[in-house]
């Protein structure tokens, strides 16, 4: 392994066509920037999965990724447009967040099973450093998302029981 950019490139497990740009490292903020490029002029339409020019590519957008070191590690990313000619601009898939999502799906899934372990959003939120209401809706999308099918009713009681803990239940 040669340099920064390809460590980052098998430790993120970035895929053709995306490949990591640039990485920057903020000592003040303790933070890990990872620049992705699209490096590819086609892209299959996220609708009917059909093969279309890439059209243009949306404003970047940074995606929280498991810490590095203990470092706050951020992906940066702008997401090509493609130009379907049945479903017009579409944003395309990416591989390593949802869409909408402000957190990397393995951040995503560490989420879960530090509140699962937790059993307590506050606990979790500090362990994960970000926080109460990114955690309470990384919680409910993940949910809704079926991510955690089985372990949904363990979810919904972490919500009541800080409910009921802030009405001194118990
Ligand atoms: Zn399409």
């Amino acid at each position: 392994m040669n340099n920064t950019k390809e460590l980052y490139n098998k430790i993120l497990g970035i895929t053709k066509p995306w490949k990591v740009k640039k990485v920057d490292l903020n000592v003040d903020q303790n933070e890990i920037i990872v620049y992705l490029n699209y490096e590819s002029k086609k892209e299959f339409c996220p609708e009917c999965q059909k093969e279309c020019e890439v059209y243009d590519k949306r404003t970047s957008r940074k995606w929280r990724q498991l810490d590095t070191c203990q470092l706050k590690t951020y992906i940066v990313a702008s997401i090509p447009r493609v130009n379907c000619k049945e479903h017009k601009k579409k944003s395309i898939n990416i591989p390593w967040a949802q869409p909408n999502s402000h957190f990397t799906s393995s951040f995503e899934v560490f989420a879960i099973q530090i509140l699962q372990a937790t059993f307590n959003q506050t606990k979790a939120s500090q362990i994960l450093r970000i926080s109460f209401s990114q955690i309470n809706t990384l919680m409910k999308n993940a949910v809704k998302r079926g991510l955690t099918r089985r372990k949904k009713e363990d979810l919904i009681y972490i919500g009541i029981d800080e409910k009921s803990m802030r009405k001194g239940h118990n």
